[in-house]
């Protein structure tokens, strides 16, 4: 621990340095490199960690160190290279420069410090081998478990985020990918799942939930639909990929599959619709696993979020019909709420309604079974980006990755709002 402390001592003074020097050139300061270290042990985890916060200094943690055996990427002004590199080398840590002198413009060397991660659409062994990783290295808060299997034996994950206390404490549920093509729903809950994971200890907001509530992801509810969209011809797939009696239409609608109205309107009965319903309801091992663990954890559950895309909406039961829910002003509150946050922080405009009048009839769906079946009054639809009429909604489920950060950011407006709201009417302000 001391040897720690002494380093980051010394590296503050060589930061100091570099800072207080004189630039060589502009030149060299828009010149990084990319430098990926290997640390072994926890001390040099440690190490690493320490340094993400001198961003003054030029360096700049693009993959945050987090345990041992995992390599970070650091990317690194050419100033700030070599004493850098050798406080690697004083630390034993292991690294390797992987990209020199690359040029960067000023736009560039001010972007966010963030994780590669939310950078690109990942796919589903690598979004899998991320949370197991997330699991491993903060296992004082997150938790991984299989919730069930897909058709083609993929595993569900849920992953919880629960700080250790002996309170039992009322339950947040997100849900996203329940329609494979909707790549974006998936990327933004990992977002925000990452957001959550990482920056508990400095950020007020994320602590006030933490404290109070559990909330638990589903990154993933349709492995099989997803994969499927990474085929050739296959990236609009919005079903499972279960077998149908009609060889050429696999698949049924998740989103049509749960109990409650089940086959109503909005739902189809021929097999190679988007919208057919399965033979019967929970037909699909998807929708029965998680249906089944919201079962069990039904007197916990205070909120329920099913994540789409596309819309820009928020919406909330009744999908089934378009007679008022017994809650619709209370439901309207709360997403009107949600509505003007998102408008007040990002600029952008989320229509809100009850989901059979803002969308269509969508009888079968998740939101009315959580709400009608389990009772759970605050049980809502996302629709992320684009709105219907946006210029980029003719773009539909191919947004550009680069739209991944804001729409998580929207979706973590959405937690917030709702854990404030269960704050106030489970009154655990205290
Ligand atoms: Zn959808």
């Amino acid at each position: 621990m001391e040897a720690i402390v002494k380093l980051s001592l010394v590296w503050m003074l060589v930061a100091s340095l570099v800072d207080a020097a004189p630039t060589d050139s502009d030149q060299e300061n828009r010149q990084y490199s990319l430098v990926r270290a290997f640390p072994d042990t926890r001390s040099q985890v440690d190490f690493l960690h320490k340094q993400r916060y001198q961003k003054k200094a030029g360096i700049e943690f693009w993959k945050p160190a987090d345990w041992p055996g995992r390599h970070t990427d650091i990317w690194v002004s050419n100033a700030t290279q070599k004493p850098f590199t050798d406080l690697l080398k004083k630390q034993n840590i292991f690294y390797k420069v992987r990209v020199n002198n690359w040029n960067v413009s000023d736009e560039e060397v001010i972007m966010e410090n963030i994780d590669h991660f939310d950078r690109k659409y990942q796919s589903f062994e690598e979004i899998t081998s991320e949370l197991k990783r997330l699991a491993k290295g903060y296992s004082e808060k997150v938790n991984l478990f299989e919730i069930g299997k897909s058709y083609y034996n993929k595993s569900i994950y849920g992953i919880q985020i629960l700080k250790q206390s002996a309170k039992k404490k009322p339950l947040i549920f997100f849900m996203c990918g329940i329609h494979g093509r909707e790549w974006l729903a998936i990327a933004s809950c990992m977002y925000v799942v990452r957001m959550m994971i990482f920056n508990d200890e400095y950020e007020n907001d994320l602590q006030i939930i933490t404290n109070h509530f559990e909330v638990v992801f589903v990154p993933v509810l349709n492995p099989d639909g997803y994969i499927h969209t990474g085929s050739k011809g296959g990236r609009f797939w919005r079903k499972t990929r279960s077998k149908t009696r009609d060889k050429s239409c696999p698949g049924v609608d998740l989103n049509r599959n749960f109990s409650f109205r089940w086959g109503g309107g909005g739902a189809s009965i021929d097999i190679c619709d988007e919208t057919y319903c399965g033979p019967r309801p929970f037909s699909e091992r998807e929708s029965r696993a998680i249906a089944s663990y919201l079962y069990k954890r039904r007197n916990d559950l205070t909120v329920f979020v099913d994540v789409h895309t596309y819309g820009q909406l928020l919406s909330h039961p009744w999908g089934f019909t378009r007679q008022s829910s017994f809650h619709q002003q209370r439901q309207r509150n709360v997403l009107g709420n949600i509505a003007r946050r998102i408008f007040h922080a990002t600029g952008k405009h989320y229509n809100y309604g009850q989901t059979s009048s803002i969308l269509y009839e969508t009888a079968g769906d998740s939101t009315d079974w959580v709400y009608g079946f389990l009772g759970v009054v605050h049980s809502y639809g996302v629709e992320l980006m684009p709105r219907l009429t946006d210029r980029r909604s003719l773009a539909g489920f191919r947004q550009h990755k680069k739209n991944i950060i804001p729409s998580g950011r929207v979706l973590f407006i959405v937690l917030n709002e709702l854990a404030k709201n269960s704050l106030t009417e489970l009154d655990l302000t205290s």
